[in-house]
């Protein structure tokens, strides 16, 4: 059975590869995956997305619902993997994995769908659109469709662990990821008189270097932050002192709280600056997606049943990138765990390499989640 799965969702992974689509317009990709859920008899639910697809699949008995998901969008990244299955749309590539995920989802229908007979209660499959942008997860969300679901599980591929290995962690385990922007206000003038000016890019200095005191000062050595101005503007020539000067950036907290903690400090310090240099600076900030934070009851659980599988279950490897799966979580219990699939380059690179061996792992192991997570004493 596992090598006849393996060779099938080998297949159906190379084909996926081969046409990635970018986060909103993956059409051919959730035909396909429709089309293989008719074969196998499994029911799509009518929820009026355009891209990405919910699943249903009805057990033997009334029993809770719990859903299992993955996402399916691509990068605008041109692929340079070596893969004799590498990306044939031009500028676009499968390369943060959600190839995988969406195979191994498929496969988990498979599985389920043979078990029926065990499945106390209803398993729904989310294939979720749009996750690179961020946008998927709120569109699922909001047709409603997961309002009757009682716990969630998702999954990443993890290009730094061996192939299978199954990473586990309660807690945060990704980024709260959002920006800020500082739009300093000063006087402009005559570069010769600056005394009859107020200097906006000597105050956007020491903006700029005050702010990197707030991850060496600021913040617990324990916690992870970081801080970067990506983007400073002023000024056009050479004699004159503008009138603004603009800074922009990023600001990622493992852990959604102390995200607020951070971006309300540099608030502080843009109000320091502008007390000492005489500028007025409008500060914002937009925490866009929250931490991934794995429920502790859900995270044992996952771990006792991957280990009951025989599989290696390691701690997660944190990371600063965001993730939305964190939105679900906000308001379902959920979980979020990771598959090793031992990538010579990390996701998002040009050259990033998915181990296909374990995909009938992953598939093995989102079935049992499902079957499992419904009979869960809670
Ligand atoms: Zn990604
Ligand atoms: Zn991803």
């Amino acid at each position: 059975m596992a090598e006849n799965l393996q060779e099938q969702l080998f297949e159906w992974f190379q084909w996926f590869h081969r046409r990635p689509e970018p986060s909103g317009a993956e059409h051919g990709t959730t035909a396909r995956i429709k089309e293989l859920l008719r074969e196998t008899g499994i029911r799509v639910i009518d929820t009026g997305l355009e891209t990405g697809l919910v699943a249903r699949i009805d057990g033997s008995a009334e029993g809770p619902v719990v859903a299992l998901r993955c996402d399916i969008d691509a990068l605008p990244i041109q692929e340079d993997s070596g893969l004799p299955y590498a990306s044939e749309n031009a500028g676009y590539m499968h390369a943060c994995g959600h190839d995988f995920h969406l195979t191994a989802m498929l496969g988990a229908a498979l599985l389920l769908n043979k078990r029926r007979g065990e499945i106390k209660g209803t398993v729904k499959l989310v294939f979720q659109c749009a996750e690179e942008n961020g946008g998927g997860a709120k569109q699922v969300l909001e047709t409603g469709v997961l309002e009757d679901v009682r716990e969630i599980y998702g999954l990443h591929v993890e290009s730094s662990r061996a192939p299978g290995v199954i990473s586990i962690s309660a807690g945060p385990v990704n980024a709260a990821v959002g920006g800020f922007r500082a739009l300093i206000k000063g006087k402009g003038g005559h570069a010769s008189a600056p005394h009859e000016c107020i200097d906006p890019v000597s105050a956007a200095g020491q903006l700029i270097v005050a702010a990197q005191t707030i991850v060496s000062r600021s913040t617990d050595p324990f916690d992870k932050v970081v801080l970067s101005i990506t983007h400073v503007e002023a000024g056009n020539t050479w004699n004159v002192i503008p009138q603004e000067a603009l800074l922009e950036g990023t600001i990622r907290t493992l852990g959604t709280e102390q995200f607020k903690t951070v971006a309300e400090q540099l608030g502080r310090i843009c109000r320091g600056v502008d007390e000492i240099a005489g500028t007025v600076t409008e500060y914002n900030w937009l925490c866009g997606g929250p931490s991934v934070d794995n429920n502790a009851v859900l995270a044992d659980f996952a771990a006792k049943t991957a280990e009951s599988l025989g599989l290696t279950v390691m701690p997660a490897v944190p990371g600063m990138g965001g993730e939305d799966f964190a939105l679900y979580q906000e308001r379902i219990p959920g979980l979020f765990f990771t598959v090793g699939v031992g990538s010579p380059q990390a996701v998002h690179h040009p050259g990033f390499r998915a181990d296909p061996a374990p995909l009938h792992t992953a598939a093995e192991f989102l079935a049992e989640l499902g079957i499992r997570s419904l009979v869960r004493p809670v």
